[in-house]
């Protein structure tokens, strides 16, 4: 990646007033939260794909809260690293329009972010899938971290399911309208650590292109949706959202 590029990327930033960010997994990789594509990390024993289906889980949630109990370790020892904090310092110059993130983590919101919009909802809280009573995660979390798999409803006895979307479930409601008003808004989109490839989400870059913004694409690895974005930024986003964004 060449230094002009990271010069382009910060004038790029500089000169816009409208930006929003679309975030995946690879901006908490640095947090400690692994991608589905890391090595040696919790998705080698656990396919997602496998653990964390809506069909799945409504037919044995066992399975989805023995996973989910290795997950939330993970994510409950996390801390935002200089890509979040980056992407909070845009916010307190007054210039974000919104985050919009596939993640579930918190993490944004923790470094300082405050419209943020979870496309696939959020592991730090619960819901009874029969009465509908909310649950902090972290207590639930608890509760399955010492064997009780799945939570029930202390009120109704319905299971509990996380409020993280699993696969084949629907996005919640609005988060998608909510995140096509922000493309729609945004004059430059910041696009990083997402192998875009989940749908629809992974078109929403393109809506905001579309739509006049310009796209920054931040990734570690090439994305079949590189054709996108008018600057590439190959590497790390730890490193190089704190390069593209200085600190006030
Ligand atoms: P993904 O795993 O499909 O892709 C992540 C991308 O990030 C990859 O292209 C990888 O090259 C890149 N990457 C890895 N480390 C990076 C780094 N340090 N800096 C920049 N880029 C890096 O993730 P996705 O596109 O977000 O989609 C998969 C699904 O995974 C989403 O639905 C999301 O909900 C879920 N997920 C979320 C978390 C989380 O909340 N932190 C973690 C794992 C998976």
């Amino acid at each position: 990646m060449s230094i002009d590029a990271i010069e382009k990327a910060r004038k790029l930033i500089q000169k816009s007033q409208k930006i929003s960010a679309f975030t995946g997994a690879g901006i908490s990789v640095d947090s400690g939260i692994p991608d589905f594509r890391s090595e040696g990390g919790l998705w080698e024993r656990y396919d997602p794909y496998e653990y964390a289906t809506y069909d799945g889980f409504l037919s044995d949630p066992s399975k989805f809260w023995t996973m989910g109990q290795e997950l939330a370790e993970v994510i409950l020892k996390a801390d935002p690293n200089p890509a979040h904090d980056a992407l909070a310092t845009l916010e307190k110059s007054g210039k974000i329009v919104g985050i919009i993130t596939q993640n579930i983590d918190n993490l944004h919101q923790r470094a300082g972010n405050s419209h943020v919009i979870e496309l696939h909802g959020n592991y730090l809280k619960a819901y009874c899938m029969k009465c509908k009573k909310e649950y902090v995660g972290e207590t639930i979390h608890r509760r399955v971290a010492n064997g009780d798999i799945p939570p029930y409803c202390d009120e109704c006895d319905g299971v509990l399911k996380s409020e993280a979307i699993l696969f084949g479930e629907p996005l919640p409601e609005n988060a998608m309208a909510n995140a096509i008003e922000v493309c729609k808004k945004s004059d430059l989109m910041l696009v990083i650590g997402t192998s875009l490839q989940v749908y629809p989400a992974a078109y929403l870059p393109q809506l905001a292109k579309n739509n006049g913004a310009k796209v920054i694409l931040v990734n570690l690895e090439g994305t079949n949706r590189d054709g996108v974005a008018d600057i590439l930024l190959r590497g790390r986003a730890a490193k190089i959202l704190p390069e593209i964004i200085p600190k006030e």
